[in-house]
């Protein structure tokens, strides 16, 4: 799972900015200084791009970016529910492995509560994501 979390942050290949971006929403935790900028593009209800920008610990850029990867091309109220199971594993209110397998590499972040401090950096692109999505 940490390997996981390596690769994203390495790999960034949903750190860009888009052209016209619908929503732009900033996220910010200031326990760490992890600061993120998320962009995406909406057809109808459906995130048909997200991008996102930004500095902070390899855990928030790992979290969005998989957070990136897994709501590209849902509609809004199934992103909306992964960010509900997202934060429901962190806070251990969810632990039915089939209903976490939706989320994918973000699933990495299952253990994240044992380390108080960066439960924050994990939470905080979906966080923004809710932000984003509570606009329309
Ligand atoms: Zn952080």
């Amino acid at each position: 799972y940490t390997q996981l979390i390596m690769e994203h942050n390495r790999s960034g290949h949903n750190k860009k900015t888009m052209e016209g971006p619908d929503i732009i929403e900033k996220g910010h935790n200031p326990s760490c200084g992890d600061d993120i900028s998320l962009e995406l593009k909406l057809d109808g209800d459906i995130i048909k791009d997200a991008a996102f920008t930004g500095v902070g610990c390899a855990i928030s850029q790992a979290s969005t970016s998989m957070m990136i990867d897994l709501i590209k091309g849902k509609d809004i109220q199934e992103a909306l529910d992964l960010v509900n199971t997202f934060i429901g594993m962190i806070k251990k209110e969810i632990s039915d492995e089939k209903e976490l397998e939706k989320l994918e590499d973000a699933i990495a972040f299952k253990n994240i509560s044992n380390m108080p401090a960066r439960v924050k950096c994990a939470v905080l692109s979906w966080h923004t994501l809710k932000e984003a999505l509570a606009q329309r």
